[in-house]
């Protein structure tokens, strides 16, 4: 069926979807990275960007907070970028693990990948293939530009946040030498995984993850800053990537519930992306069990339910200014 959405109707949605979901309540901060657990637990924000670089922000879309599990797809699209979609297959793999992000036993089950670039196994994997190889400085150099380009400006880390995960990721340490017992990091492993674990580290707007998933949407072209920043075939990839695993064991659920692919990070930071249409982003801190932020997810759904749409709805969609 054609259906023609108009602005008014979109900026509508995402303030009745704000305003609906401000007063939730349930979740919890996460607590496992000392600094996110005391991060202010009321800020809320939610930021539309349409393929056509028009932007709906409401709520708290200028605050920094811990962009975390959400860099994976940053990253993910740098390895595509620098070595092709077959690769990072090849290399990591395209799976769901359908286990905790975290998960060590997921590794051993699969030994022979670490499944998908957007969990913690992969994403470390995903950092040691970051050319140049061997060299920390020039790889970080990499993803952060990247990380530039795909949200249309600068982001840096939050020190402390660095600091905190840095003293605390003992977890991530198991996997990044568990990996390389498998022959799956391919650079420095301890370089490996702290560039990983810097990633987590970036301060992120909503506005800024929103303009990174209608760079997704629009096929790699900033729809803000118009620059190319992918090859257009990679973003069906990574969309896929995300459909398949962006909620870790509750992904299933989420994409049956909510019609949209979507990667949320334990900072309370969610990115979705409507192939074609938009980019969504949305953060709350306070996490579910999973470690998705409740709000954020709630609003996304809420925003999905009142235009009517879903990416397996089999609509086109038109979006007209008014
Ligand atoms: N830095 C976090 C970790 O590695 C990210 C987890 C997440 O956002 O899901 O545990």
């Amino acid at each position: 069926m054609d259906k023609t959405l108009t602005h008014s109707q979109i900026r509508h949605a995402v303030q009745d979807a704000y305003d609906e979901c401000k007063n939730m309540t349930g979740g919890k901060n996460a607590d496992y990275i000392p600094f996110l657990a005391n991060i202010d637990p009321d800020l809320f924000g939610i930021s539309v960007v349409l393929t056509d670089g028009t932007t709906f922000d409401v709520g708290d879309t200028g605050y920094k907070f811990g962009i975390e599990s959400v860099s994976k797809v940053l990253t993910a699209i740098l390895v595509m970028k620098q070595f092709g979609a077959e690769a990072v297959l090849k290399q990591i793999g395209a799976d769901a693990t359908g286990l905790p992000f975290n998960s060590i036993f997921a590794i051993l089950l699969e030994n022979d990948h670490p499944s998908t670039p957007l969990v913690n196994a992969g994403a470390i994997a995903a950092c040691s293939m970051v050319e140049p190889k061997g060299d920390s400085w020039g790889k970080w150099e990499a993803i952060i530009n990247n990380i530039a380009d795909l949200c249309g400006s600068e982001a840096q880390v939050l020190d402390e946040l660095y600091r905190s995960e840095t003293e605390t990721n003992f977890n991530n340490r198991a996997i990044a030498w568990l990996l390389k017992n498998y022959n799956r990091i391919y650079d420095d492993a301890d370089m490996s995984l702290d560039l990983y674990t810097r990633q987590c580290s970036v301060g992120i707007t909503a506005s800024q993850l929103a303009i990174c998933a209608g760079t997704i949407a629009n096929g790699g072209i900033n729809p803000v800053t118009k620059v190319n920043v992918f090859d257009r075939k990679l973003a069906s990839k990574i969309t896929t990537l995300i459909a398949a695993v962006g909620f870790y064991q509750n992904t299933g659920d989420w994409m049956y519930t909510s019609g949209i692919p979507a990667k949320s990070g334990v900072g309370g930071g969610v990115l979705g992306v409507y192939p074609g249409v938009m980019g969504v982003a949305a953060f709350a801190p306070p996490l579910d069990e999973a470690g998705n932020s409740v709000k954020a997810q709630a609003a996304v759904k809420a925003i999905m339910k009142k235009l009517d749409i879903g990416v397996f709805n089999g609509d086109s969609i038109a979006v007209v200014a008014d």
